[in-house]
């Protein structure tokens, strides 16, 4: 068999040559592949391949290694395309997969497709369509019987997927029908695969030479127009947006047709004047991100603290890889990041700014863009295919060497990191949580750095306690900003009591008077007011008064939360809506009511209080489009907003001066969350949010509304003091072996049939305690939340000591799941792993 794979290839007395494969798939092995003489030539490590996977699906996957030996167990396929001479995915990036994959517990495919954004992907479901411009019918070239009914079927559904095709002629892979008919230009990929993404276009106009060469022939155009006004008019307009009388050669920018259009000019006089040849018109390829001015004269000088803390960091550099920026809210850590950025890229190296998807606004984007313009490109998980290809080939091509982005900006193409900024490192959203890979941004950039050899900031104004501590042992270097920037004041930090208050009475709704007299003032002086609420929808849930039912989601063992605004019942886990009931389907009572309350209703309570105030919400479900998000931003900024409502997205990030007050709701159940980490969150929050306040010239004021003023949390939030909170909290953490102390790894199992999933889990709690000590396996237990989406959950968690090696404890979880699914009715079962889970 082997001689036989050597010689298919070998006219020229060339060894075959063969290429492992990384695919996007979950199965944790590469596979081999014959790279035939056509390819042989220009194929490389990190070039993207279309490979056929097992019997029906095609899949786009990365060169990992080439090689002259053949795989021992199986013949290999051949690659059906190389679709890159140059690599898309570097040496480095290879590197820093594999370490995610081992660390994080899943395979280099699922990194891989977590990675390329899917417009560098292929695949099976990619899809075909008939060329719009060229009909195969008046095509010179023949086309064989299986190539025309593929275009038949194109010809009455207007698209069909690759596995579509391959069903359709009754083959495997159709693959080789469609690079024909590719070849034969009669038909296209959606998914474009070789322009992999389309430039963004701008039409523009600008003043032929003529105008501008000889002298007076703008003022006889304007006589020749004179009794055309609708012409002068967009000829004036163009000549205030380009002044060609200071200087000429700002005509060749020209200005976007559409500058006139939305200006309210006539669509036809227009073309009128490109027609008549007084403008031409011309296309430009711009950059998505829109054009910034660059404004290197408005230099920033850091303030003396701030230089002081730069200087602090690039000493802790000289001896440390990693520095913890620990600096309050408005102390002005940015202007500290930014300068350290301008040194780096100025070394000519690559930097990376990370922030948490909720903080990547167009504040903080446009901030820095004014600073770092064209150079800087922006990875965001609400921006188009197009738009993060573009990123990833304008990294490989050099145009861009900053990049701000969220969490998965870690996958993108660095050659040659200097620095790694992860702004925000106490965040949650850094942690991926479905699907694998489960990895934390914050983690992987330091392993990212490492690779590089460049170094990281991690800044927050709460820092993590894993973070603070290893800053405290001398892992990391430790800078601190305690001064807010200009001398602005923090916040004063007031409790308001709410079980006080509803014994006396006072309370309306769930506002506090404290609270209410406080917006009340905060309205008259014309300042804003944030009102925070981690939890969105209208209340809880509903409960019927005289039996108790509370309806839930039937795929998932949740209540349903319900929306006032829609009348409807959503389930927060799985999508799922359906109408309210008008009476209990229990015992038919029609004394259905709203338990616990959400940012809709707190909206509504608002409103009822305050009808004069423009009162906002923000909260996943009116941010849900792509610039709602930004448009509520800008409203609140230009001050069209009084009061704005929200979850934790109002927490992050937000500079606005005209924010005097910050209220904060439901401060004893983020205290009370069933979690190891709830203490710790809760002050993060609570600090980030009330860091809202008091930016500008304003004093701010915070008001807490919680049952129980005599929390120790409550006491330290409202002191600001980090330190004794940290000194607590990692007591606790020490005393019960919770991490920093250990290591976590959650293992979930998955199915359909309850009873099945807890035995499963059982039988993998025994295999576990044959070589892991009791103390270190957690469980088994049903999850709170015990059904997602029909499945059936049963988790564990495996605990791991700082001294115990956590590779020998993933080679026994490995060994029990291996041995799990051997057996045959466990074999459906899906096992999740999710290691340092959060
Ligand atoms: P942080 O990120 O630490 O919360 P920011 O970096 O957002 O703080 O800074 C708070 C405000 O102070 C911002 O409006 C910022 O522009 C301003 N600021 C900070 N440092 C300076 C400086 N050196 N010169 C001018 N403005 C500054
Ligand atoms: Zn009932
Ligand atoms: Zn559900």
């Amino acid at each position: 068999m082997q001689a036989l794979q050597l010689n298919i290839d070998a006219p020229d007395g060339k060894p075959t040559l063969f290429a492992d494969i990384a695919l996007p798939i979950p199965i944790p092995k590469l596979f081999t592949y014959r790279v035939s003489n056509e390819f042989s030539d220009s194929i490389v490590v990190g070039a993207r391949v279309i490979v056929q996977f097992g019997r029906k699906k095609v899949v786009t996957g990365i060169v990992e290694n080439l090689h002259n030996t053949p795989p021992e167990v199986y013949v290999a396929k051949p690659i059906l395309e190389l679709l890159d001479t140059e690599p898309v995915v570097t040496a480095i990036q290879l590197t820093v997969m594999k370490w995610i994959a081992s660390y994080y517990m899943c395979t280099l495919g699922e990194v891989i497709n977590a990675a390329l954004p899917s417009g560098l992907k292929i695949s099976s479901e990619s899809r075909i369509q008939l060329h719009p411009e060229h009909n195969y019918q008046g095509s010179d070239y023949p086309f064989d019987e299986k190539e025309l009914i593929i275009l038949h079927a194109l010809e009455e559904k207007d698209s069909l997927t690759y596995k579509d095709a391959a069903d359709l002629i009754e083959l495997k892979s159709a693959y080789k029908f469609i690079k024909s008919l590719i070849q034969k230009d009669v038909i296209l990929i959606y998914e474009e695969i070789r322009e992999k993404y389309q430039p963004k276009k701008v039409k523009k106009i600008r003043l032929k030479t003529l105008f501008i060469e000889e002298e007076d022939a703008i003022e006889g155009l304007f006589e020749k127009l004179s009794k055309k006004p609708k012409q002068t008019d967009i000829l004036l307009k163009y000549l205030q947006q380009i002044p060609i009388y200071q200087d000429k050669a700002l005509n060749y920018n020209g200005v976007a047709k559409s500058n006139f259009t939305t200006a309210g000019c006539s669509v036809s006089s227009l073309q009128t004047l490109i027609k008549n040849e007084v403008f031409e018109e011309f296309t430009e390829v711009i950059s998505r991100f829109g054009e910034f001015e660059e404004d290197s004269d408005k230099k920033i000088e850091l303030t003396e603290h701030q230089s002081d803390a730069t200087e602090k960091i690039l000493k802790h550099f000289e001896q440390k890889d990693t520095c913890l920026l620990h600096g309050i809210t408005g102390s002005g850590k940015t202007e500290v990041y930014i300068n350290l950025i301008k040194e780096i890229l100025d070394q000519g190296r690559q930097v990376l700014y990370l922030l948490p998807e909720i903080a990547l606004t167009a504040q903080i984007v446009n901030r820095l863009k004014r600073v770092f313009g064209s150079r800087m490109g922006v990875y965001h998980s609400k921006f188009s295919n197009n738009e993060r290809v573009e990123v990833w080939q304008g990294l490989l091509d050099g145009r861009f060497d900053f990049i701000v982005g969220v969490r998965s900006a870690i996958f993108l193409p660095f050659e040659n990191l200097g620095l790694i900024v992860v702004d925000e490192e106490h965040e949650t959203s850094y942690k991926q949580y479905d699907p694998a890979p489960r990895y934390h941004a914050r983690d992987v950039a330091l392993y990212l750095a490492q690779a590089h050899h460049a170094k990281t900031i991690l800044g927050s104004a709460t820092p993590s306690l894993e973070s603070y501590y290893n800053a405290t042992n001398g892992k990391y270097g430790l800078v601190t900003l305690d001064k807010r920037y200009a001398g602005a004041q923090l916040p004063t930090m007031e409790i308001a009591n709410t079980r006080t208050e509803r014994k006396r009475k006072t309370i309306k709704g769930n506002f506090t008077t404290v609270l209410v007299e406080a917006i009340r003032s905060t309205l008259e002086k014309k300042e804003q007011t944030i009102i925070f609420q981690n939890r969105r929808g209208y209340s809880n849930y509903l409960s019927c008064d005289d039996c108790g039912f509370i309806p839930e989601c039937h795929r998932c063992s949740v209540s349903l939360t319900y929306h006032q605004y829609k009348n409807q019942l959503n389930c927060h886990y799985c999508g799922h809506k359906e109408a309210v009931p008008v009476a209990c389907p229990a015992c038919g009572s029609s004394n259905i009511r709203t338990i616990g309350y959400g940012t809709e209703k707190i909206e509504e309570d608002l409103k009822l209080l305050f009808p004069e105030a423009r009162i906002q919400r923000m909260d996943l479900e009116t941010t849900r489009s792509k610039y709602a998000y930004q448009n509520i931003i800008k409203a609140f900024e230009d001050e069209e907003i009084d009061i704005l409502v929200g979850t934790q997205m109002v927490s992050k990030g937000f500079d606005f001066d005209k924010v005097s007050l910050v209220g904060v709701f439901d401060t004893d159940r983020m205290i009370h969350f069933p979690d190891f980490r709830s203490i710790e969150r809760t002050f993060q929050l609570v600090t980030q949010v009330s860091g809202r306040a008091g930016r500008g010239d304003f004093p701010g004021k915070v008001i807490i509304q919680t049952e129980d003023p005599d929390q120790k949390i409550i006491k330290q939030i409202l002191t600001q003091d980090y330190l004794s909170f940290y000194e607590n909290e990692i007591a606790d953490r020490d005393k019960y072996n919770y991490p920093p102390f250990a290591r976590l790894i959650k293992i979930t199992l998955r199915n359909r049939d309850k009873r099945l999933g807890q035995e499963a889990m059982s039988h993998m709690a025994n295999i576990l305690l044959e070589d892991l000590n009791e103390s270190r396996v957690l469980g088994p237990q049903e999850p709170v939340i015990n059904k997602i989406r029909d499945k059936y959950l049963m988790e564990l968690f495996v605990k791991i000591e700082g001294k115990y090696s956590i590779n020998a404890v993933k080679k026994i979880i490995h060994k029990a799941q291996l041995e799990l699914i051997q057996e045959k009715r466990f074999k459906a079962i899906e096992v999740i792993f999710n290691v340092d889970p959060y």
